[in-house]
């Protein structure tokens, strides 16, 4: 797609530092990284995010994270992983090609993740209910 970073990335129109390539997805390391390793796994075909990647994409993205991760914890020394993707304006993405990110972890790294979850909403009963039936998948 013109004028998309990440696929400009994968057209080789601008550089990047490249950890993973096969058929379907690429991987390089993040340019402004939460910490050392932080890389970035895309589909080489473009979509904007999760509501339009199709499976077969997704499916390899998870593969690759897992390969990826096992790297980071034998090859630079992370103790554990996150994996984080946002999809939407308002979830902060920023580059509209579908991304997941993939954040080495280490004791006594500055990054809090779970900061991100300690302001929890008030719900109350009912809407804890009505949340489940509008959210329900049947399996
Ligand atoms: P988002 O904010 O959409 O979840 O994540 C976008 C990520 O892409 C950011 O972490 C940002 O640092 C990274 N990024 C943006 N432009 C480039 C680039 O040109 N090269 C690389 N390697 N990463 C980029
Ligand atoms: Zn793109």
């Amino acid at each position: 797609m013109e004028d998309c970073i990440f696929c400009k990335i994968i057209n080789n129109e601008i550089p990047s530092n490249k950890i993973y390539e096969d058929d379907l997805v690429l991987a390089f390391l993040d340019i402004n990284p939460m910490s050392k390793g932080h890389a970035l796994i895309i589909p080489k075909k473009h979509f904007n995010d999760v509501f339009d990647i199709e499976d077969n994409y997704l499916e390899r993205i998870m593969l690759v994270a897992k390969k990826i991760s096992k790297k980071m914890k034998d090859g630079i020394g992370a103790d554990g992983v996150n994996f984080y993707h946002a999809s939407g304006i308002h979830a902060e993405q920023s580059v509209f090609h579908f991304h997941l990110h993939v954040v080495p972890r280490r004791k006594d790294d500055a990054i809090c993740f779970e900061c991100a979850v300690m302001s929890k909403p008030g719900i109350s009963e009912e809407e804890l209910k009505e949340l489940v039936a509008k959210l329900k998948i049947e399996g």
